[in-house]
């Protein structure tokens, strides 16, 4: 169980989701221009527009200016201030893979990214080879002859090409459902294996059941989708017709019987203890012994579902869908998960439905950037090797740790200090917070890949080779000790995250960058951006879920139940803040208050951490954070304008209305707006008075 910052997780699904290729042309020319990494961005007072006030839309005061001198690119859903650093990021990692591709006789994880660079840039090469992958992959399921059959093929489609455990909060993005290595939620040192809910092509169930307007154009788009996609794939119009509206009702059903994304918060309705015959007799119809054997995973004491309701509707489908219809659904998920690694008017198709239809975007990423994508998602801790070398010093790791260090004494203050809790809860609050392991930068021992085959001349086998190696790196994990040194996150994602059931905070190399962080940048900076995000992670370890879990790990009741119910009212105050219309993105668009509710007590909590940890800093050092400095502005007044500037972005509508139904996070706009409004540290700064729009009445807080 994760809970991240999502700095660009938007990004990387993209990147990951949609994707292939312009003209080969266009990447040579890109190829020539690549050559010096692009300037990374960093917090700068003249970006301040004055000519707004800060104490009426501190959003615009301090992105105004910011958001009109970088336009949206036409192949970005979204650019914000870390869209230089992923551009820098992308660069290093290509210069690694280039480097690598052009050693002769390269040995290792040398010759593995080297070949696997050189398979995704031949174009020609992996449409051919490609196309065939894919008949093959499809002449099995063409082949099923029985019902009894589907559990063969799924299992090889979870182990290959669809693995079955990738996904996101609301939904497994397998065919069928997920099935994958879970600890267990009483006993987390427990490695069991776990079944969710899966099935859907769209990014959450409400892509199907909405009855708006725009969401049953979008339907009709997603069915005209398929349609194109099965004929790419050979079949001809009438049959690819059918197999669509087969696609869309199996899909609309499972939509249907999926928990919704708030009652996916709680981790006790996510949790039910089974036996394989319990499982087995929830879904009669499937053979998920038969999987389970084929899949080759171990054998663990008991299973965990995090959805029961989901299981029967599943066999609903098995049993009263015809075995052509079944096998539509899973051929769609065959072609559909090749797709961008085959021709490129396969991988064109996918883009204008995933990338411009769902999220408004006009164009795909360039074939390079989508191949270091590809090379990050597949091989990331061989080369994220790299990255370090070039990225993070000693000198990053050392302030990093020291920032660390600073929060972690703010929020242990602040736990004594709070007036809402008693004292046996804040002991164990404390012990908790002392346990908590943090990571930075990169993993002390990195992945062996020494078993994944990677030939230079075929992208989809490597894809595949990758894959299997990944599935069955995570099913071996079942019935051994968890390991709390392994990083989900790979070194230059710009991103971090909480692992509660670890009881971790993890920051990946590539967010401890400018403009987030430097050791050559100001402690007010540093605090006010890679402080906050700090103090974000840990907060979520005190969150309306973290709370739930011990120092260990273990979700376990430590609160009275006087504390609980303190904390549920200060809970209940920001969901209640964060639910509200959204009238520029649509009639009827609403945020959610109550699934965001994670995130903003971390944002809140976050930031007043960290301004925390910079007074206890400056108090230290006997210096006020009051003073006027050079460029006119205090200490107190950057850290807000920094923290306020690491979220300035503009993004476009459809991926806001997006963001809005699928991502725990709030807007970024609200991140920093909302945030602040709920700080009376702020409120000093800028000299804000009660009744002005970024003073809250009443100030929500938790931590
Ligand atoms: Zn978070």
């Amino acid at each position: 169980m994760q809970n991240g910052i999502g700095r660009m997780g938007w990004l990387v699904l993209l990147v990951a989701s949609v994707g292939v290729s312009q003209c080969a042309a266009q990447d040579v020319a890109q190829k020539s221009v690549a050559g010096a990494p692009p300037k990374l961005d960093r917090f700068e007072a003249s970006m301040l527009d004055k000519s707004i006030s800060p104490c009426v839309d501190f959003y615009a005061y301090s992105c105004s200016k910011w958001q009109a001198a970088h336009p949206i690119p036409s192949d970005m859903s979204s650019v914000g201030t870390w869209t230089p650093l992923y551009l820098w990021n992308q660069t290093i990692l290509r210069e690694a893979l280039e480097k690598a591709a052009e050693t002769p006789d390269a040995k290792g994880t040398e010759q593995q990214v080297g070949d696997f660079w050189k398979s995704c840039m031949n174009v020609d090469e992996r449409a051919a080879k490609g196309m065939q992958w894919l008949a093959e992959a499809l002449k099995p399921v063409d082949a099923i002859k029985d019902k009894k059959e589907l559990a063969g093929v799924l299992a090889q489609l979870h182990g290959g090409i669809a693995p079955a455990f990738e996904g996101d909060d609301n939904q497994t993005s397998a065919p069928m459902f997920g099935f994958g290595p879970t600890q267990d939620l009483i006993d987390s040192s427990k490695v069991v294996a776990g079944f969710d809910q899966g099935g859907l092509s769209l990014a959450s169930r409400d892509y199907y059941l909405n009855e708006d307007e725009a969401s049953k154009k979008l339907r009709e788009d997603y069915r005209k989708h398929l349609v194109r996609m099965f004929g790419l794939a050979g079949d001809g119009a009438e049959r690819a017709a059918t197999e669509a509206a087969a696609v869309m009702e199996i899909e609309s059903a499972l939509a249907k019987a999926q928990m919704n994304g708030v009652d996916r918060r709680d981790p006790v309705k996510t949790y039910h203890k089974q036996s394989l015959a319990q499982i087995q007799a929830a879904l009669p119809d499937f053979d998920m012994a038969e999987y389970l054997k084929l899949s080759g995973s171990p054998v663990p004491p008991f299973y965990i579902v995090a959805t029961l309701d989901f299981f029967p509707a599943l066999d609903e489908q098995i049993k009263t869908r015809s075995l052509d219809e079944l096998k539509s659904y899973l051929r769609w998920w065959t072609i559909k998960s090749a797709a961008n690694k085959t021709t490129p008017e396969l991988e064109q198709a996918n883009f204008d439905f995933f990338g411009t239809t769902l999220r408004g975007v006009p164009k795909m990423l360039p074939q390079w950037r989508r191949c270091v994508g590809s090379a990050d998602a597949h091989l990331g801790e061989a080369l994220g090797q790299e990255y370090v070398k070039i990225a993070f010093p000693p000198e990053s790791k050392a302030k990093a740790l020291e920032l660390t260090n600073g929060l972690r004494e703010a929020l242990k203050q602040d736990i004594g200090e709070v007036d809402w809790m008693t004292a046996a809860t804040k002991k164990q609050a404390v012990e908790k917070l002392d346990a908590m392991i943090e990571k930075i930068g990169y993993p002390d021992k990195w992945r062996d890949y020494s078993s994944v085959k990677i030939v230079p001349d075929n992208y989809l086998a490597n894809v595949v080779s990758a894959n299997v190696f990944e599935v069955h790196r995570e099913l071996n994990k079942i019935n051994r000790p968890v390991d709390k040194q392994e990083w989900m996150m790979t070194p230059p994602t710009i991103n971090a995250y909480n692992d509660m059931q670890n009881n971790s905070i993890n920051f990946p190399a590539g967010i401890l960058q400018l403009p987030y962080f430097s050791p050559t940048q100001s402690d007010a900076e540093n605090y006010g951006s890679m402080g906050a995000t700090i103090g974000h992670e840990m907060t979520h370890g005190f969150d309306d879920q973290g709370r739930k879990f011990d120092a260990k790990g273990d979700l376990r009741d430590w609160w009275t139940e006087a504390d609980a119910k303190a904390y549920e009212e200060r809970g209940a105050c920001l969901a209640a803040e964060y639910t509200h219309p959204v009238p520029e993105l649509g009639p009827g668009v609403k945020t959610d208050g109550k699934r965001t509710q994670g995130e903003d007590t971390a944002d809140n909590g976050g930031i007043h951490l960290a301004m925390m940890a910079l007074e206890n800093l400056y108090k230290a050092r006997g210096k006020s954070l009051d003073t006027p400095e050079e460029d006119g502005l205090t200490a107190r007044q950057r850290f807000y304008a920094s923290y306020a500037f690491s979220w300035c972005e503009s993004a476009r509508p459809d991926q806001e209305r997006m963001q809005i139904t699928t991502d725990p996070h709030s807007l970024n706009r609200y991140r920093v707006n909302t945030v602040l409004s709920n700080q009376a540290g702020f409120a000093k700064a800028f000299g804000c008075k009660a009744g002005q729009p970024m003073v809250a009445e009443p100030a929500c807080r938790v931590w």
